[in-house]
C-alpha cells in the first residue's frame, strides 16, 4: 500500500509529537512513525528522569496543550540552585530573580510529558500515530521523500524530519554526520526521600571521583543524579535497596540525613552528540538527534522545544503564503537559528563536564576558582540564571553590563 502526507516524522518520542502538535492546525496532513507500541506511548514507563523546564518552554508547552495536561502536583518548582566542588560546603548559590518569577523553572517527570504529548497528538484530527514499524528505505530527490516500511507500506512525504533520538538512524540513513563525545561514563537516576528540607534548590556536585546532582521533588523527595565510571556504576545498579540506601546517604555526605528509594534506578550512557547538518534537501533534525546535550545544564528537550517553535514558524510562515514547505531556504534558516541557540550553551557544558571531570592538579585549582569568583560576581550570577531561566536575552545582557 502507498500513501502520501505533507510531512512524516520518523520518533514519537516528546520531540516528534510535539512537533507534530505544532502544526497540526496548519491544514497540512502529518504522520508520526513510531517503532515503540501503541500501549508504551498511550502510557509511557517512569525512565527516571525528572526534566528541568525553563519559562519559555513552560509557555511553549502551554501553546502547544501539553501543560493542561499534566496534574499540578506533578510540577515542582525549581526555586533555587547550588554548585558544589570538591569536599567544599561553599557554594556557588543561583538564586531566582525575584522581581520577575518566583522560580528558576519547574521539574515534571520525561514520562508524563511522554504522556501529555502523545495524547495532545493523539486527540488531533490531522495527525496519523504509526507505531509498532520500522522504516527500511529512504528514498529522496528534489520533488519529494518516499520512505519504505516493514509492513510493506509506502509513504511519499515533501518534508522528511528526524526524531528518532541521539543515536538517530534516520540521521545515518540520511548521510549526515555528528559530532559524537563520550563522556566514559553513567548517569544514574532514581527518586530518594530524605528527612532534610531540599527547599526546592537544585544542586550540582562536582565531588571529587562522583558527580552528583539532587533535582527539588514535591514532598519530601528528590530526583538522584549519581554520575560514575560503568564498572563503579554496575554495582550501585545492582544492589540490595538497604545497602543502596546507606551507600548513597554516604556519598551525599549525611548532608541530606538517612536517604530511602522510593523508584526504580534507571542508567543512561553519558554521550553528547551535534549533527554536522542539521538539514539536507527536504528533511530536518529536530530534538536529540539535531543536539543531544550533556544532561549537567538540563536544556537537553528546553532545546528540543525551542527548535521545534522555530523550525513550525517557518512552516506556518510557507503556508501561509502558499510556498514551499521544505524548500531549502526555509531549512537553512531553521539551521542557522538553532545552531545560533544552542551551540554556545553545547560547547560551555562541554568544557564544564570535562573540568569539573578532571582532578589533576591545574584542574582542581581552577575547579575552585570558578567557584568563589562566579560567587562573588553579581553579574555572572544574575547571567546564568538568566541562562538557566530562559529569560529573554535583553535582561541577560542588560545583568552584564551593570
Ligand atoms: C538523565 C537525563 C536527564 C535529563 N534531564 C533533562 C532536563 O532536566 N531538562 C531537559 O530539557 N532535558 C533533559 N534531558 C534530555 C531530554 O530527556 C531529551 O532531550 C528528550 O527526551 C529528547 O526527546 P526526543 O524526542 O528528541 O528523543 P527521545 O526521547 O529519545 O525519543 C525518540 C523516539 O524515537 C523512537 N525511535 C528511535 N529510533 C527509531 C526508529 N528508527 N524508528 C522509529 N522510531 C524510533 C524512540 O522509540 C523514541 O520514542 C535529560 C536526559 C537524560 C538522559
Amino acid at each position: 500500500m502507498s500513501i502520501s502526507t505533507d510531512i512524516l516524522i520518523i520518533g514519537a518520542g516528546p520531540a516528534g509529537l510535539c512537533l507534530a502538535s505544532s502544526l497540526s492546525e496548519t491544514g497540512l496532513k502529518i504522520v508520526v512513525l513510531e517503532r515503540q507500541s501503541e500501549a508504551a506511548l498511550a502510557d509511557p514507563a517512569f525512565d527516571g528522569r525528572e526534566i528541568a523546564l525553563t519559562h519559555h518552554s513552560v509557555q511553549l508547552m502551554r501553546q502547544l496543550g501539553l501543560w493542561d495536561r499534566i496534574t499540578p502536583k506533578e510540577i515542582s518548582a525549581l526555586r533555587d540552585a547550588r554548585v558544589f566542588n570538591g569536599t567544599s560546603l561553599a557554594s556557588l548559590n543561583i538564586g531566582h530573580d525575584s522581581s520577575k518569577q518566583n522560580e528558576l523553572g519547574y521539574l515534571i517527570a520525561n514520562h508524563l510529558i511522554r504522556k501529555a504529548a502523545y495524547e495532545q497528538a493523539k486527540s488531533a484530527p490531522a495527525i496519523t500515530i504509526k507505531a509498532e514499524v520500522q522504516v527500511t528505505n529512504i528514498l529522496h530527490d528534489s520533488h519529494g521523500v518516499q520512505v519504505s516500511l516493514n509492513n510493506g507500506e509506502i509513504i511519499n512525504t515533501q518534508l522528511l524530519i528526524g526524531a528518532d533520538s541521539r543515536y538517530s538512524e534516520t540521521r545515518r540513513a540520511m548521510g549526515i554526520a555528528a559530532d559524537m563525545h563520550d563522556f566514559g561514563k553513567t548517569m544514574m537516576v532514581c527518586v530518594m526521600e530524605h528527612p532534610v528540607a531540599h527547599e526546592h534548590t537544585a544542586w550540582e556536585w562536582f565531588d571529587y571521583g562522583q558527580t552528583l546532582a539532587l533535582l527539588p521533588m514535591n514532598g519530601a523527595q528528590s530526583s538522584v543524579v549519581i554520575t560514575l565510571t560503568p564498572d563503579e556504576m554496575d554495582p550501585l545498579m545492582k544492589m540490595a535497596k538497604d545497602d543502596f540506601n546507606r551507600e548513597v546517604t554516604a556519598r551525599f555526605k549525611h548532608r541530606l540525613g538517612p536517604m530511602n528509594l522510593v523508584s526504580t534506578r534507571h542508567a543512561y550512557p553519558l554521550v553528547t552528540v551535534y549533527a554536522k547538518n542539521l538539514v539536507s534537501p527536504r528533511f530536518a533534525l529536530v530534538g536529540d538527534a539535531a543536539v543531544g546535550m550533556h544532561p549537567v545544564t538540563a536544556h537537553g528537550f528546553n532545546f528540543g522545544l525551542k527548535g521545534i517553535d522555530t523550525l513550525s514558524t517557518e512552516i506556518k510562515n510557507a503556508v501561509a503564503s502558499a510556498k514551499d514547505i521544505a524548500s531549502i531556504s526555509l531549512l537553512r534558516r531553521y539551521e542557522q537559528a538553532h545552531r545560533r541557540d544552542t551551540k554556545p550553551l553545547f560547547l560551555a557544558t562541554h568544557a564544564i563536564a570535562k573540568l569539573y571531570a578532571s582532578e589533576s592538579a591545574p584542574a582542581k585549582f581552577l575547579r575552585a576558582s570558578a567557584i568563589k569568583i562566579g560567587n562573588r560576581i553579581t553579574p555572572f550570577k544574575r547571567a546564568v540564571a538568566g541562562f538557566l531561566a530562559d529569560a529573554p536575552s535583553k535582561s541577560i545582557s542588560h545583568s552584564r553590563i551593570r
